[in-house]
């Protein structure tokens, strides 16, 4: 199935999912194409990584609720978050 992979293209599309695969929401057969692409794609464990590790932070500073985050941080934070397509509590 890996021929020359058109790499970016493959890997923007399942990093729109990857909120939803943290958030156990993808559908079954979805993860496993996820987890398939993971398997062989360095980038993109990296990002699913990074991204697992940002939305834990994110969650935690948003249940503590009266902590701040400085506000470079918190607008990298956002842009991460978006970039992974995952909408914040704040902003529904
Ligand atoms: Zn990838």
């Amino acid at each position: 199935m890996t021929n020359h992979h058109t790499h970016s293209s493959r890997c923007h599309e399942l990093m729109t999912q990857i909120s939803m695969y943290i958030d156990d929401e993808l559908e079954a057969h979805l993860c496993a194409e996820l987890e398939r692409h993971l398997a062989d794609c360095v980038d993109c464990r990296i990002i699913l990584n990074t991204t697992q590790k940002t939305i834990e932070l994110y969650r935690r500073h948003y249940r503590l609720g009266s902590v701040a985050l400085p506000p470079a941080i918190e607008s990298r934070l956002r842009q991460a978050l978006a970039d992974a397509g995952y909408t914040s509590p704040g902003d529904e």
